[in-house]
């Protein structure tokens, strides 16, 4: 066993407080990994507090994940001592399903194991995430890092990155395409980031006037203040793509007005409450609404591979870990610049 600090909810009321964990020596197809650093996801907060339904406690969350591998397993051959390494959304999979067998183990049919708030394939065994100093998990789902890149503005790309690479790859993001980001947060700016790195011209739609500037930094051509109803009726049927990114409940109507005749809504932002829908807002104009969940091992280090090459990391906001429960409630105002990222060493 390893010996392990991490930071957990003891319930959806209580604010995260030290606690300690043990990871299981390395399984012969394991990798033990000294977490460096690990963002902080709206879906933390979501599952910390309770807010889609039930969890178990305590709950140590943490997906955004990069560290270095310090300890392998005798069949390992992915990773040996010393190499960086990253952890996402899921840890396992049953490996045998169709989604499995074709790359997207995210929707495995069997049991897909999160990387917290979720049981290992035994259906027992809890699983703890990134808010802690250490993590043992199976080499397949551990993901390659680069050396020499800034680990910190690694670390988001891991949820961040590939929720918003991946629908923007699928739905065929490229030069001469005009693509709009709902939310400038943490999803939201990677999601400008990639579709830029990707050739596209990007339109954000904010609540926050005060993200404008940082909007065009980040490369957005257009920024739209949604509380304004014109900036909608000027860009009707412009937009090829729209990825919604917003964690709490709004009418997609608006949004789905700004796109072509067959463009596609993408929602990946999982509000707690429900959305009406009138049909209207699709049948005119054939819109599609779509879903996308975060993305397969293979794609996830396609997507790491991109950035390091395009030099796209997140913007962030390193804190220690005494910091969470403070930066929990700043992302929920909307006041992360554009992710919280904790320092491991602050255990
Ligand atoms: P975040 O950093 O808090 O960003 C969300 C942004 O949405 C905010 O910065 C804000 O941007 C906007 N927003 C917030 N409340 C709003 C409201 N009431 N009306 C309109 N806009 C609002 O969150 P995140 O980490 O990017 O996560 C976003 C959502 O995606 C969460 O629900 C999370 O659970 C989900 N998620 C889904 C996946 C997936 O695989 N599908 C993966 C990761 C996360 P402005 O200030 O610009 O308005
Ligand atoms: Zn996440
Ligand atoms: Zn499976």
């Amino acid at each position: 066993m390893i010996k392990a600090k991490a930071y957990a909810a003891q319930s959806s009321t209580s604010p995260l407080a030290p606690f300690q964990l043990e990871r299981r020596s390395p399984n012969p197809n394991d990798v033990v990994i000294q977490i460096a650093y690990c963002g902080i996801c709206h879906s933390d907060i979501h599952t910390a507090r309770g807010e889609w339904g039930p969890t178990d406690y305590p709950c140590v969350p943490g997906h955004e994940i990069v560290g270095k591998v310090i300890q392998v397993g005798k069949k390992v051959k992915k990773f040996k001592v010393g190499d960086l390494a990253g952890v996402g959304c899921f840890v396992d999979s049953c490996g045998k399903c169709s989604p499995c067998k074709s790359h997207e183990e995210q929707f495995c049919e069997n049991h897909a194991v999160y990387t917290y708030a979720s049981t290992e394939l035994d259906g027992k065994t809890r699983t703890f995430g990134g808010y802690s100093t250490h993590i043992t998990v199976k080499d397949k789902y551990v993901l390659k890092v680069k050396k020499g890149l800034p680990l910190e503005r690694v670390a988001p790309l891991l949820c961040a990155g590939i929720t918003t690479y991946s629908p923007l790859k699928r739905y065929g993001t490229k030069k001469g395409k005009k693509v709009g980001v709902v939310g400038l947060g943490g999803l939201g700016h990677m999601a400008v980031k990639l579709a830029k790195a990707m050739g596209a011209e990007v339109t954000v739609f904010s609540t926050s006037p005060d993200k404008q500037a940082d909007a065009k930094r980040l490369g957005a051509k257009n920024f739209l203040i949604t509380k304004d109803p014109k900036n909608f009726s000027n860009y009707a049927g412009k937009l090829d793509l729209i990825i919604d990114t917003v964690s709490a409940e709004h009418d997609f109507a608006p949004y789905l007005s700004t796109l072509k005749i067959g463009g596609i809504m993408v929602l990946v932002g999982v509000p707690p409450e429900s959305s009406k829908l009138r049909s209207t807002s699709l049948i005119g104009g054939r819109k599609h609404l779509a879903g996308s969940l975060i993305g397969g091992i293979k794609e996830t280090q396609e997507m790491l591979d991109f950035c390091a090459r395009k030099k796209v990391f997140s913007d962030i906001e390193l804190i220690p870990a005494e910091k969470i429960n403070e930066a929990y409630e700043r992302t929920i105002k909307g006041q992360v610049k554009y992710r919280f990222v904790i320092d491991a060493e602050t255990f």
